[in-house]
């Protein structure tokens, strides 16, 4: 039986045509027509000046600059996120502070971020807050905007999970100063690898671009002033993302539709719990995740994960939470325990929009079994 993979890259065809069009004319490097097509459609898109790049990490290291981050500087961070939200903070010699997640959306409490900032108020106030967008849901952004306004603490969002999704109808990434994507393999879109990074103001991004290009003084020497970085992204892989970015709304719907199916044709078994509905956005279900209830389940989340190993289908748990990670141990954080709960019990099902409804049916019975063996070996 072919392997059914977490989140699979999926093409349309569209990307063939950009991407022999630079092979034609010989953009075979980081500069050409595709990279600044793909920045001016995915600006047309989402409405803000952006810049591409090689990777979503690139992108949130150069967001940390450009807000002033720097060595021994604080960085707020939801806890509960992926790992790339907080390294490029140590990349600037900067600590990250860990946050706590709320459960209507999974992702930053802003009850965590008002202690953490009435705490670490004054001098030592944070620099910024990375706050991300998990799974592809937005965080409650208007009252983390407000506390964040209020202490003067810049807002980078790391939307890396959430392209096609949407606060209040505005897009994910452009609600606080600089957004992150990413187009790394798993993410709905991709470009095999890469990242883009949007902010308020076109200086800004300017300057990104300057850094990512080795920050090149202008004339014929190679003068440097300043210190930069091989960040750009290649022009053959900004051909892919402008076939991508064509059917983005197609991807969004597919993955939305697997969530909902996985939901329906799970429920009678009870104990498990898509991942909520935040009411404030579109939820794009980048990752079809739910919460096991083990007890009313009659099996464990490790169990579940296993079967479906055993009949070649990936699933894994949801992200382990920085405060959890050797490489942030003693690291200080707010709030309470919900992320080490999620932890726990949160499992990531097959999600590609490739997925044919036969595969998922293949998932779903494989989650049937496990629960049927489970239940049988304990009656
Ligand atoms: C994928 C991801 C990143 C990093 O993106 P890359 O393009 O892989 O560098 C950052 N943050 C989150 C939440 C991600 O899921």
């Amino acid at each position: 039986m072919p392997r059914i993979y977490l989140s699979a890259p999926h093409m349309s065809g569209l990307e063939r045509e950009f991407v022999d069009e630079a092979f034609r004319s010989n953009w075979l490097t980081t500069l050409g027509p595709n990279v600044e097509g793909f920045e001016r459609e995915f600006e047309a898109l989402v409405g803000r000046p952006a810049v591409a790049l090689a990777s979503g990490t690139a992108a949130l290291h150069l967001a940390l600059r450009l807000a002033g981050v720097g060595p021994r500087d604080r960085v707020l961070c939801p806890t509960f996120t992926f790992v790339a939200s907080a390294n490029p903070v140590r990349y600037l010699g900067a600590e990250p502070v860990f946050l706590d997640s709320e459960r209507g959306s999974w992702n930053l409490d802003p009850e965590a971020l008002a202690s953490a900032l009435a705490e670490l108020g004054g001098v030592g106030r944070p620099r910024a807050l990375v706050v991300v967008h998990l799974f592809g849901q937005t965080a409650d952004m208007d009252p983390i905007l407000e506390l964040c306004a209020r202490h003067g603490v810049a807002v980078i969002e790391d939307a890396a999970e959430a392209l096609g999704a949407d606060y209040r109808g505005r897009p994910a990434g452009t609600l606080g100063d600089y957004g992150v994507y990413s187009f790394n393999g798993n993410k709905i879109i991709t470009t095999t690898g890469g990242g883009m990074l949007v902010a308020r103001e076109r200086a800004a991004i300017d300057r990104a671009r300057f850094w990512s290009q080795q920050a090149r003084d202008p004339g014929v020497a190679y003068e440097h002033s300043e210190l930069g970085y091989n960040y750009r992204m290649s022009n053959v892989l900004a051909g892919i993302g402008r076939g991508q970015l064509r059917v983005l709304a197609d991807r969004v719907a597919a993955r939305r539709a697997i969530a909902f199916r996985y939901r329906d044709a799970l429920a009678d078994l009870g104990g498990l719990e898509l991942m909520p509905q935040a009411p404030w956005g579109l939820h794009t279900n980048w990752l079809s995740c739910f919460l096991v209830d083990e007890p009313a389940l009659g099996c464990t989340r490790d169990a579940l994960i296993q079967a479906l190993a055993a009949e070649e289908i990936e699933a894994r748990p949801v992200w382990k939470p920085m405060h959890l990670q050797p490489l942030y141990a003693g690291a200080r954080r707010f709030g309470g325990a919900v992320a080490e709960d999620l932890f726990a019990r949160g499992i990531c099902l097959p999600s590609s929009s490739s997925l044919t409804e036969s595969d998922q049916a293949r998932v779903v019975a494989a989650l049937r079994g496990a629960v049927a063996r489970a239940r049988g070996a304990a009656a």
